[in-house]
């Protein structure tokens, strides 16, 4: 299966430590099918003469008729004497949702046809680790209810299993009853583990602040949820053609907005809104607002899509430190370091393009440095995850990474670098900004990572009481480039050019073996690859160029047209590999939904069975199409990410576009989309499509003098090798 990966990746498929301050959810098997036919996280059964509709094993999905819109389960049986079916509800285990609000019952919401069907509703029991079922309960005996209106079903716990922890719960099966001949249906919406002490009265009545027209969306924006009894926002909407106001969504409190597609581009639509506590009673509703959606020019579909995804890193910024969360929704206080690095790049390019006020993001800049300067650090160097409130390591991905993560931290720092150039005036908060970034810089030891100077090689980790435990050496080609230029460049605590060839690209056995262990393939072992992939020759990379952020995280700011060793320049290397990736979702060799020229890019992203980093070969592609992987392309493909942009947004965008941009993956395969934003994924797209504007991005970090210095000194070594 997973063939190869690099560290990131590696640690980004395990977990999971659970920190004190981090906010409880509650536990919820189903609200809304991200895809329109089919829940993936369903399984249908059948045996003999009984039947359960079903599209590919999955549930259908109803639109429109829901308890919470947009949609809710359609269940169609048919119970048999010689026959047997099941439905199973599965939990989908979102990483960094690991914290549970205290539950004692089941509950969830029906709507049946008839007062026949109730007679025929299913058994039900909940399901936990290794296919373990709890007893088996009648559901009819828990109806109290009416046909033709959707109505409430609780169960306690206690009915199931005599001890119950929330947290184990798998999903939920509903195994046939009582035996009818005719079929039977009925509709199942807002599955959850819930406690049964009523809900307090919400008092205040929400307020929408925007609603701003797009070509088939509309955004809206509100003031942001402070009460803690709001469980949702429901969103209500009419058009000029419809004078009711009809429920067409929910929203998390968390997020204080809704993108709503209506995928029309001439009409006019007003808004309104209200809160729901826990037992979904409603406030009164908000102000109205209207907006038009309206045809866009390509230049106002960049705008939109810069906008949106920033919107990640700055409404969504974990508000102790003004820095990016690892994934959204997920840990609420969990603070990712490189994401947080390319979030200020993102920023940058939001004050550029006038979507946020330059004054603001100044103070944003003051309280991210001053709280970095807090915040813990090994050797100047920071760790992979921090504790917002506390500005402590937070071991997310094991106990051994418990430390310095190098990686990270030159993510983080190229974002730094950035921002340094970018404040720039004469003025008291402006020079502290930049300052503090002075000293952030000058603090990181690189040189101690290569482990008292015995090696050849920068490691990735290190950790205050376990030392070089995890011990797992950068070696290229991959997205740590920045890390070994950064370490040259340091103005405190570099290491010799010479390493960017002895260990970024060495040649040595330990470093062909490694290539050869990622790629199963011997092209690229030796850095240098020289092979053509679809007609078009790869210079350097492993396999056919791997996945797509090898070609986007080093270079947001470390401009890749000025980086040229003895094997290629990187620009046109990037390009190259960009090509293939986009080659190959037109070639196409699995078949696998939705591929073509404009449905293209695989790189490393949430996924069906949770995160991979797909490439374009078979063993490595599984069918997802990751939205930041054509979209951060734009300096490299301008036309084929355009082609993309335009079907993502006008073709999918109802399933694939939100608040933030667009959710991090789909498969068509699979009727799967993530339900996440990651931090990693969203600002990419944000300032590579700034690079290809205005190359604003790279300009800013290419002016650093300790950038321009540590160039000089990659250059002479180059120089060097290049006559030997
Ligand atoms: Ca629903």
């Amino acid at each position: 299966m997973n063939k190869w990966f690099s560290y990131t990746v590696v640690f980004l498929m395990l977990s999971q430590n659970v920190s004190a301050q981090e906010k409880p959810y509650v536990k919820i098997l189903f609200d809304n099918s991200p895809m329109p036919e089919a829940y993936y996280f369903s399984k249908v059964e059948h045996s003999g003469e009984s039947k359960v509709k079903h599209i590919d094993g999955k549930l259908p999905v109803k639109e429109n008729e829901a308890f919470t819109p947009q949609n809710a389960l359609s269940v169609e049986y048919n119970s048999a004497k010689n026959g047997n079916w099941s439905v199973q509800i599965l939990y989908d285990n979102v990483r960094g949702i690991d914290h549970f609000e205290f539950s004692n019952q089941l509950s969830f919401w029906l709507f049946v046809q008839d007062k026949e069907t109730i007679t025929s509703l299913p058994n039900i029991s909940l399901m936990f680790d290794e296919g373990r079922l709890s007893n088996l309960i009648s559901l009819k005996e828990f109806v109290q209810g009416n046909s033709e209106e959707w109505f409430q079903v609780k169960i306690p716990l206690g009915k199931f299993d005599s001890k119950i922890n929330v947290k184990d719960i798998f999903g939920i099966k509903f195994t046939q009853g009582e035996t009818t001949s005719k079929t039977n249906s009925f509709l199942i919406d807002q599955i959850e583990f819930t406690s049964e002490i009523p809900s307090q009265i919400i008092k205040n009545a929400p307020t929408l602040i925007s609603a701003k027209g797009y070509e088939k969306h509309i955004d809206l924006s509100w003031e942001k949820v402070t009460d803690t009894l709001v469980k949702y926002v429901q969103i209500l909407r009419k058009d000029t053609q419809n004078s009711q106001f009809k429920y067409i969504g929910i929203q998390s409190p968390w997020i204080s907005g809704y993108t709503d597609f209506v995928g029309d581009s001439k009409n006019t639509f007003t808004y309104k809104i209200s809160y729901l506590n826990k037992d979904y009673a409603k406030t009164s509703y908000s102000n109205t607002l209207s907006a038009q959606t309206k045809t866009m020019t390509d230049e106002e579909l960049l705008d939109m899509i810069q906008e949106a995804h920033l919107r990640y890193y700055w409404e969504g910024a974990e508000p102790n430190s003004g820095l990016s969360l690892e994934n959204i929704p997920g840990r609420t206080t969990m603070i990712a370091t490189g994401a947080s690095g390319f979030g200020m790049m993102a920023i940058v390019a939001g004050v550029h393009r006038n979507f946020i006020s330059r004054e603001e993001a100044t103070d944003r800049l003051l309280k991210i440095t001053r709280y970095l300067l807090k915040a813990d650090r090994f050797h100047g160097t920071f760790p992979h995850f921090l504790d917002g409130e506390t500005g402590k390591t937070v071991p997310f991905f094991g106990k051994r990474d418990n430390g310095a993560d190098l990686v990270e931290t030159s993510f983080l720092m190229q974002g730094l670098l950035t921002a340094k150039a970018f404040f720039d005036q004469k003025n008291s908060k402006e020079e502290e900004i930049r300052n503090n970034i002075t000293q952030l810089w000058e603090a990181v030891e690189w040189d101690w990572f290569r482990q008292e100077n015995s090696i050849d090689f920068l490691t990735w980790h290190w950790s205050p009481d376990q030392a070089w435990t995890i011990d797992h050496q950068l070696i290229g080609w991959n997205e740590t480039m920045i890390t070994y230029f950064l370490a040259i460049a340091s103005p405190t605590h570099n290491v010799p050019a010479s390493m960017y060839y002895s260990g970024w690209a060495s040649r040595a056995k330990k470093a062909q073996d490694y290539r050869v262990n990622w790629g199963k393939t011997k092209d690229g072992s030796m850095y240098s690859n020289g092979n053509s992939y679809f007609n078009i020759k790869l210079p350097v990379g492993v396999s056919n160029g791997g996945p797509l952020f090898f070609t986007h995280y080093s270079y947001f700011g470390l401009d890749p047209h000025q980086l040229t060793d003895a094997y290629v320049n990187y620009f046109d290397n990037n390009q190259r590999i960009s090509q293939i990736n986009h080659q190959y979702a037109i070639s196409n060799p699995e078949n696998h939904k939705g591929y073509g020229d404009d449905f293209w890019g695989l790189s490393a992203s949430d996924g069906p069975s949770r995160y991979s980093a797909d490439e374009p070969n078979p063993e490595n592609d599984h069918g997802k199409i990751t939205p930041t992987a054509a979209l951060s392309s734009f300096p490299y493909t301008p036309e084929a990410s355009m082609k993309a942009l335009k079907n993502f947004y006008r073709n999918y965008g109802d399933k694939w576009y939100g608040y933030y941009g667009f959710y991090d993956a789909m498969s068509l395969d699979s009727h799967w989309r993530s339900p996440l934003f990651m931090g990693l994924n969203q600002a990419p797209i944000v300032v590579m499509i700034e690079n290809y504007r205005s190359q604003l991005i790279w300009k800013l970090f290419m002016s650093n003098e300790d950038v321009q210095k540590g160039l000089e000194k990659l250059n002479a070594q180059t120089k060097k090798v290049k006559q030997k």
